[in-house]
């Protein structure tokens, strides 16, 4: 931590470190963050721990916990991020979604967060539990759209709220217009930030943050990013991001075939270039996905943030 020796000459009184995303993101230099989220069972929850703290040696700008779609996973998400909140020297920004809460859960929900600590929050709607496209139910006493979740963040306390982003709009969003228009609103509710759905190519991007300022929207939008380490996390992307992975990449992978060591050293590779390219055209930082393991995000890490890694060579893989 930085000091500055007062004028009487008595001992340095530490700089704080940021606890605020806007801050951060005001400060002008590229944030690094990641992404947990809350295991199921006591092992995961060991190992999560460990990669925790292996992480917080890079110190991250933030953490971020996901939100389960329901039961026992939402307590645990309140656990990790209150421990993180407590017990680390991390940020952390607490997921919080509207799906199955009613508007007097959501202040409890808030209250409990802002009593342990934590300041910084991402505003989700929430996708229905079992099949993310389903139909959405509001709760009767609950809200509707992220929007108001934001609203509700903003009139508890002095929250700093980012929202999500969609590179290849919403699955939900009947066109791109309406996609912009809506993020749009969540941004004129208060939103101070946003982080987008994980993607591939820089390109989809830029278009987004393009149509957002071209509504004359300026608000900081972090691209998030998944490192392809194994052939199955291809599927997967496709079911998060609603988009065909891109051919030219896929293209890649296939000539490595079935070497699992050759797949995940190209997946690492690709998300190195995407993220070098991003922050060369001004993104203002990189979101990590980590799938709560630490390896790959270290070894990206290490190529693109050099002058974050202590000494002693912690992003080691
Ligand atoms: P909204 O902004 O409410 O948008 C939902 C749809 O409604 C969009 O099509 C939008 O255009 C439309 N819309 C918005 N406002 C209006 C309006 N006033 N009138 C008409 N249409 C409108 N899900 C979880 O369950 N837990 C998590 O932890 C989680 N983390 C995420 C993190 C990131 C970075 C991202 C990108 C997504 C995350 N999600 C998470 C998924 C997210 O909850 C879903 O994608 C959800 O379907 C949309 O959430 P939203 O906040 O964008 O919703």
């Amino acid at each position: 931590m930085l000091g500055t020796m007062t004028r009487s000459g008595t001992a340095p009184r530490p700089t704080p470190r940021p606890r605020d995303i806007r801050d951060l993101l005001n400060a002008g230099e590229p944030t690094f963050s990641f992404e947990f989220f809350p295991p199921k069972n006591p092992e995961g929850q060991r190992k999560l721990w460990r990669v925790i703290r292996e992480l917080e040696a890079l110190a991250p700008s933030f953490i971020s916990v996901t939100y389960g779609a329901g039961g026992g996973t939402r307590d645990r998400t309140v656990e990790i991020t209150e421990r993180v909140a407590t017990d680390t020297t991390l940020l952390p920004v607490a997921h919080m979604t509207a799906v199955d809460h009613s508007v007097r859960e959501l202040r409890h929900l808030i209250g409990r967060f802002a009593d342990a600590g934590v300041s910084n929050m991402l505003a989700l709607r929430g996708d229905p539990p079992g099949d993310p496209l389903g139909e959405w139910v509001k709760h009767p006493e609950g809200l509707m759209y992220a929007d108001e979740l934001v609203r509700l963040l903003k009139e508890t306390g002095d929250f700093s709220v980012g929202v999500a982003a969609f590179p290849y709009k919403h699955p939900r969003s009947p066109d791109i217009e309406s996609d912009v228009k809506y993020f749009v609103r969540k941004c004129e509710a208060g939103a101070d930030y946003a982080v987008t759905q994980m993607f591939f190519e820089a390109d989809d991007y830029l278009r987004l943050r393009d149509r957002v300022a071209a509504k004359g929207c300026d608000v900081p939008i972090i691209p998030e990013i998944m490192p392809v380490v194994k052939l199955s996390t291809i599927e997967r992307s496709e079911q998060l991001s609603g988009a065909p992975f891109p051919r030219h990449l896929a293209e890649e992978f296939e000539k490595v075939g079935d070497d699992k060591e050759a797949v995940r050293r190209l997946g690492i590779e690709q998300a190195q270039r995407l993220c070098e390219r991003l922050l060369n055209e001004g993104a203002p930082g990189i979101h990590f996905i980590t799938f709560n393991q630490s390896t790959a995000t270290r070894e990206i890490y290490r190529e693109i943030a050099p002058h974050r890694v202590p000494a002693g060579g912690d992003a080691r893989p």
